[in-house]
């Protein structure tokens, strides 16, 4: 473990951050630093590099580090300064709650739990070699965790017309990835007065099945309250609202009617971003403004590991452990990783890089069997829909481990469509308890 300034740079590296179990971040300035260059020196443990600082991968950092301790080296490479939440992000839009709540930075965990914090962007795999290369250095590796979360697929709308992707991604933000897109679509929420404001589902699977229709009904809050002159419309791929789809239509006709008009079974034709018309199997739309997002894939550091299925976008893995199904040294976490029956969630994230994948490698590590190590994940989705007063609706699934089949299999669904300021309160508290055990 590199303890002092000199034998950093000795490690070759340049302009980056690191925070370990040593005590808080450091930043080394401004050196000039060559991206073939060693970052870290050679571990005599094991080393699991995990690419991807967002849901699964802050997750599987602490909870790896925590189970092997000294036994392991981890080193968690995230290309972001700060963390964002997309959960909870709906009812920021909304302007329920402020913009720190989802906010949290990835020192503090490094730190507290002892793993390697490195600020870069990571460029390249060579999986040969086990080495990662990132804008500042390259990092070798026994395991690697790959969790970049997902990318947008505009080529499915606009073919090779990279011209027409950025003209559409720049007006109508997707904010689908955490950051600036957030920002400008609440701008745009806000300052909307009149006319048709359109909101795109993307075909599942995509991130987060419920947000889409949480975001419509937080729009539709602030369009009430700013008493917009016009409506929502929701164009959706599928033939009707799923999941919590009884709790949705009924918050839509009670509290925001004439303002939202859901259109399913209307899948995308053709979008054009400048006339502002998009054309689909359900008729075509005019509209004024809107929030256009195109369909979901495995993030782009995936592709470049050649470990994509192309025929689905997403990377197949092995359903209990998590382990690639082409490359035994990787493993794929979060939005990425294809599951049968697991949606793209930040609990599910959370709770299949805790309890699967985490469990799994602790067992290799030491010799053993990882089928038996792993432990059957929960997903709970909470959506919010109504501000005054904030009530909020859930999904809950229970899966059992089907050690035979060995893949996961659903075991109870419970969902709650009857809106509630108790659901509400359980949205921050879930929430809290997340970002507590991910970042404190
Ligand atoms: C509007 C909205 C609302 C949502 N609401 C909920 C909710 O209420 N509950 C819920 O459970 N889920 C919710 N989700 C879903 C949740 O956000 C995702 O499922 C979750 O973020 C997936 O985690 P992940 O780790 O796979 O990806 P992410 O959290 O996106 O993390 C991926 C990380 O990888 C980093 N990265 C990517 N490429 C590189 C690279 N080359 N080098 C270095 N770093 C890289 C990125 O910067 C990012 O930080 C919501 C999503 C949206 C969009």
């Amino acid at each position: 473990m590199i303890t002092t300034r000199r034998e950093l740079i000795k490690a070759g590296a340049g302009s980056l951050i690191v925070a370990s179990a040593l005590g808080p971040s450091i930043t080394f300035g401004m050196m000039p630093m060559h991206h073939k260059s060693r970052m870290l020196p050679p571990s005599k443990k094991p080393r699991v590099v995990i690419v991807g600082g967002g849901w699964a991968g802050v997750t599987t950092a602490k909870h790896l580090k925590k189970k092997l301790r000294d036994r392991v080296e981890v080193v968690l490479i995230e290309k972001r300064k700060i963390f964002m939440s997309c959960p909870v992000s709906n009812v920021w839009l909304g302007g329920l709650v402020e913009m720190d709540f989802l906010m949290h930075d990835f020192q503090t965990p490094a730190s507290k739990y002892g793993y390697t914090f490195v600020n870069a962007t990571v460029t390249e795999i060579n999986r040969h070699k086990r080495r990662v290369y990132t804008n500042q250095g390259y990092v070798d590796y026994d395991y690697i965790v790959l969790a970049p979360g997902i990318r947008y697929n505009y080529e499915a709308w606009f073919g090779k017309d990279r011209e027409m992707a950025r003209i559409c991604a720049t007006s109508f933000p997707s904010a689908f990835i955490p950051g600036a897109e957030h920002v400008a679509l609440k701008r745009k929420i806000e300052n909307f007065e009149e006319g048709t404001f359109v909101l795109v589902v993307p075909p599942p699977p995509h991130r987060c099945p419920p947000a889409p229709y949480e975001r419509a009904a937080m729009i539709a809050r602030v369009f009430k309250k700013n008493g917009v002159r016009g409506k929502l419309i929701i164009l959706d791929p599928k033939k009707e609202i799923k999941p919590k789809g009884k709790g949705f239509k009924s918050a839509y006709e009670q509290l925001y009617k004439g303002l939202i008009e859901y259109v399913p079974n209307a899948r995308i034709k053709e979008v054009d971003p400048i006339k502002k018309v998009i054309k689909t199997t359900a008729g075509d739309f005019r509209f004024d403004d809107g929030n256009l997002n195109p369909p979901h894939q495995a993030g782009d550091l995936v592709w470049l590991t050649g470990l994509v299925n192309p025929k689905t976008g997403w990377c197949d893995v092995d359903p209990l452990t998590l382990q690639s199904k082409k490359d035994p040294r990787v493993f794929v976490a979060g939005d990425s990783a294809s599951v049968k029956g697991f949606p793209k969630s930040g609990d599910m994230a959370h709770n299949h890089s805790q309890n699967m994948l985490v469990n799994a490698l602790v067992a290799i590590i030491s010799g053993k069997d990882p089928y038996s190590a792993v432990r059957a994940p929960t997903n709970t989705c909470y959506s919010m829909v109504n501000g005054d007063p904030k009530e909020a609706i859930v999904i809950n699934v229970l899966y059992d481990i089907d050690l035979k089949k060995k893949a996961p299999k659903k075991k109870k669904v419970n969902v709650d469509n009857k809106r509630s300021k108790a659901l509400a309160t359980a949205t921050f508290e879930w929430a809290k308890a997340l970002y507590r055990d991910m970042f404190s």
